[in-house]
């Protein structure tokens, strides 16, 4: 099949309900089965329209021909009990050969799902093994709902339900902004799945315009911010994103979105051994956050292909915890999941791929050709170009 030519066909899992009604409609068929559709699909998690007992065998037929369910295959699942509970990996392959993963955590009190929205990512974050290909191509909203009904699924083998899901894998979601939110919109619908907007976290590298534009929206997602460095130089340096939009314009954006949410916005701070890691930029990252409603995750980087980077030792990552409690900002301790099972940040995905032999930088070529921020009315050019 030829990568460059692909386009996804629509799944079910691309439509919000208003769109299946209208797709029914169209068709003669009456409304009230989009209903009945959506309970078999996100409520039952049915994987087949076969399964959908109460639909005319003629509609099960034309559903399956028009609206394939899963736009892609679970082709590898790897699973680690750990302290707090299970977490399991899923790797997808899609019809036109690329991979992505999606992580399920069982906790105590919840379940999660990390998920993907784009295969690669453009952001280019220095330490990130995702960023090491740049960006193949966005997930259609299709494939990120797939994602989450997979692992619900997955969840309910397991006894459990799926409580929370953080956009938190591969990708960045302000960079493919329409068909994130329409996924969430799906998530949300309470003919289907019912998952409280509330229980999604959008986890940006920091496009302002976008994060702007989410604060504007009707529907409101929890916001976590990949901050990682408190001072402009050391961030440019770890996040290239960093010299289009600063630290400053982040914040303010930040609190903006805090000051019309009435919502705690999460910064994510990987702590890199010696590199980010020291009391003064502690001290300055207090500074800076200093009146926003916020609370930092301090996570320990986890070693990639990327580079040299490493975790600090657990006395450095208390004594930067510490800094930021005295200086009155709530502070929790991330250790990533998964890392045993390569489950952190596009390790499965590197792991398989240098196993079945593709090339890794094939998507970077192809990469080029697709705008590193997909066009919306506030953001229309290419991130740090
Ligand atoms: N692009 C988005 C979401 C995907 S990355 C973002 O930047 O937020 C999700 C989180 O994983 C980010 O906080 C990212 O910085 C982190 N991450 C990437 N590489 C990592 C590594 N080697 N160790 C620990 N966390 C990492």
């Amino acid at each position: 099949m030829s990568r460059a030519k692909y386009e996804p066909q629509p799944s079910l899992y691309d439509l919000t309900l208003a769109e299946l009604e209208a797709w029914l409609a169209a068709r003669g068929l009456p409304k009230y089965r989009a209903r009945q559709i959506f309970g078999w699909a996100y409520g039952q998690l049915v994987a087949e329209y076969d399964a959908m007992t109460n639909l005319p065998a003629t509609l099960r037929a034309t559903l399956a021909a028009e609206l394939p369910f899963a736009p892609y295959p679970a082709v590898r699942e790897v699973a680690i009990a750990e302290p707090e509970g299970e977490t399991i990996k899923t790797l997808f392959a899609t019809p036109d050969e690329r991979h992505v993963e999606a992580v399920l955590m069982f906790y105590p009190d919840r379940a999660t799902a990390c998920i993907s929205c784009q295969v690669g990512c453009p952001i280019r974050c220095t330490f990130c093994a995702t960023g090491l290909g740049g960006l193949e191509r966005n997930l259609t909203t299709g494939e990120m709902v797939a994602q989450v009904v997979t692992l619900a699924r997955r969840a309910r083998t397991a006894g459990r339900a799926l409580t929370n899901v953080v956009m938190m894998g591969m990708g960045e979601p302000l960079a493919n902004y329409e068909p994130s939110l329409k996924m969430i919109g799906i998530l949300n619908e309470p003919a289907g799945l019912g998952f409280g907007a509330r229980r999604v976290t959008v986890s940006t590298a920091g496009i302002v315009p976008n994060i702007d534009r989410l604060t504007d929206e009707p529907v409101q997602v929890n916001l976590a911010v990949s901050l990682h460095a408190p001072t402009d130089e050391l961030r440019s340096a770890l996040v290239p994103l960093n010299r289009r939009w600063p630290v400053a314009e982040l914040l303010a954006a930040c609190r903006r979105y805090s000051e019309r949410t009435h919502r705690r916005v999460t910064f994510e701070y990987i702590l890199i051994k010696e590199l980010n890691d020291a009391p003064e930029l502690a001290a300055e990252l207090v500074r800076r956050l200093a009146g926003t409603l916020c609370h930092v995750n301090l996570i320990p980087c986890n070693p990639t292909a990327a580079g040299p980077f490493q975790s600090p030792s657990g006395a450095t990552i208390d004594r930067f915890a510490g800094i930021l409690r005295i200086g009155g900002i709530a502070t929790t301790v991330r250790w990533s999941r998964g890392v045993a099972i390569a489950a952190a940040c596009g390790q499965l995905r590197a792991e398989h791929e240098t196993q079945t032999g593709r090339p890794r930088l094939a998507g970077a070529r192809t990469a080029r050709r697709v705008p590193v921020v997909a066009p919306t009315p506030a953001v229309a050019a290419p991130v740090g170009a």
